[in-house]
């Protein structure tokens, strides 16, 4: 018994130490050896959106050497290196990244290379520097590296492992497969609906074990009182619907698709109180409205001409959208009026979430049903500030919270001195107009520039790629 069991130990170690000698190396070579020859970058004149308070400092330097800044200061007091890459900001404003936080990669599937190429790009065309993958394959921990180390253009890639569902029927099945998607290299784990309670219970203490953290969905066995000890983000508000109800008013209401024929029955004191039980236990929503629009809001005849942004998706990935949506409004319970209470009630439940001190992140559910990849996190922010927020509010959940969220708050999510510079460079001030956010004049990222003009010339290519 001993024997083998300390036998598979050793390896497992000795395989996490070398993959992350791997990892280590590839990420160090890979960016200082393409930074090395890089002359500065540097934006003069520009106005500045720090994201540390609500402001903006006007005509300022900002210098950007090997991915990070080294200087911001108001003009004139910077000093500039000779030789530097310099960009006219005049009269426009440099933001820090974005972060998709309910982001997917398409997987390993057969010729699906060249379309996850062009998801992280178009990911990285809309601001987007941060994407969150919350359906992981071991494809996407090789992308990974291959973002990290500016290989690929792209957003920085967290990466959740692959979802634990139904399919995964008892404690000691739940245990293995966490060990092995920690082992594995996955950042945090995927959760989806079906897991009884006893396999919940059993995954939780395991991922803690293995410090792994939890995000997704709430299986109904657990539901989200329950689910708020253990997990980091909660998405969809899954499961918040029969927590806003009187479960004995609501006895012989099916919910259905997350529990949206319970909206009409919702409370007002349980909004706040749920609110309220998920800021005390510290944990983040990914409210990813504009999914549930697409559901039951989204006009089927004209969102095709609404949305230029289809053009840039494989026709058959825009298709299945297309028949998904159909098919769910077409069944034969479907009921739009329940559909719409429960647009009204989400909006109340961000709205209280925010007031009562609660985390938001910024998460669209890209590329879902009529979400193109980083398109879509503008149209989801759009949706937070009809929820009540203020642009300067929505622009931190996309920014600071995410940083807030992965313990790196002195690393990205800002624009200061030192910190990583994955930036936005858009033509008007985005705390006064959040569309300005989406008027990207160039994105920075890994410190390198993508001007309008490159960003437009691959978009081109990606949308003839797909014309054919
Ligand atoms: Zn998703």
């Amino acid at each position: 018994m001993e024997f083998p069991a300390n036998a598979t130990r050793r390896r497992k170690g000795r395989r996490v130490l070398v993959r992350g000698l791997i990892a280590a190396v590839a990420v160090g070579i890979g960016l200082a050896g393409a930074h090395a020859q890089e002359p500065a970058l540097v934006f003069e004149g520009v106005n500045v959106v720090p994201m540390d308070e609500e402001r903006v400092l006007e005509d300022h330097t900002v210098v950007i050497e090997r991915g990070r800044i080294i200087e911001l200061a108001p003009a004139g007091e910077a000093s500039v290196p000779e030789d530097a890459n310099v960009v006219d900001g005049n009269g426009q404003y440099l933001m820090p990244g974005l972060a998709e936080m309910h982001a997917h990669m398409p997987g390993g599937g057969p010729g699906n290379d060249q379309y996850r190429e062009d998801v992280a790009f178009l990911y990285l065309a809309n601001g987007v520097t941060l994407a969150r993958s919350m359906l992981g394959a071991p494809v996407h921990l090789a992308q990974r590296e291959q973002l990290a180390s500016g290989a690929m253009v792209g957003p920085r890639l967290v990466s959740a492992g692959p979802g634990f569902s139904g399919g995964v029927e008892t404690p000691a099945e739940a245990i293995q497969q966490v060990r092995e998607q920690a082992e594995a290299g996955y950042d945090l784990l995927k959760i989806f609906w079906g897991l009884d309670r006893e396999t919940f219970d059993a995954m939780v203490k395991a991922a803690k074990a293995n410090n792994m953290e939890i995000s997704g969905h709430v299986p109904a066995a657990a539901g989200v009182p329950h689910a708020l000890q253990y997990y980091t983000t909660i998405d969809h508000f899954d499961a918040y619907m029969p927590t806003l109800v009187d479960p004995e008013e609501t006895a012989d209401v099916n919910g259905g698709f997350f529990g949206y024929r319970l909206a009409p029955y919702a409370k007002q004191d349980r909004i706040e109180a749920i609110a309220k039980h998920t800021r005390d236990a510290g944990v983040w929503n990914v409210p990813t409205e504009t999914i549930m629009y697409s559901a039951f809001e989204v006009d089927l005849d004209t969102v095709a001409d609404e949305r230029p942004e289809f053009q840039y998706m494989p026709p058959d990935v825009v298709e299945g959208w297309f028949d998904w949506v159909t098919n769910f409004r077409a069944g034969e319970d479907y009921d739009q009026e329940a559909g719409d209470a429960f647009l009204e009630v989400r909006l109340d439940l961000i709205a209280t979430l925010h007031d009562v001190g609660a985390g938001l992140l910024l998460g669209s559910d890209a590329p879902q049903w009529f979400n193109v990849p980083g398109f879509s996190v503008h149209r989801e922010m759009a949706v937070m500030e009809d929820a009540g927020l203020t642009p300067y509010e929505v622009l931190k959940t996309g920014t600071v919270n995410p940083a807030k969220y992965l313990g790196e708050e002195d690393v990205f999510g800002r624009v200061a001195k030192g910190m990583k510079a994955d930036l936005v460079l858009v033509n008007g001030n985005p705390l006064e107009d959040l569309s300005n956010a989406h008027d990207i004049a160039g994105v920075v990222r890994h410190g390198r520039w993508h001007s309008r003009a490159d960003l437009d010339a691959r978009l081109e290519e990606i949308a003839e790629r797909y014309a054919n």
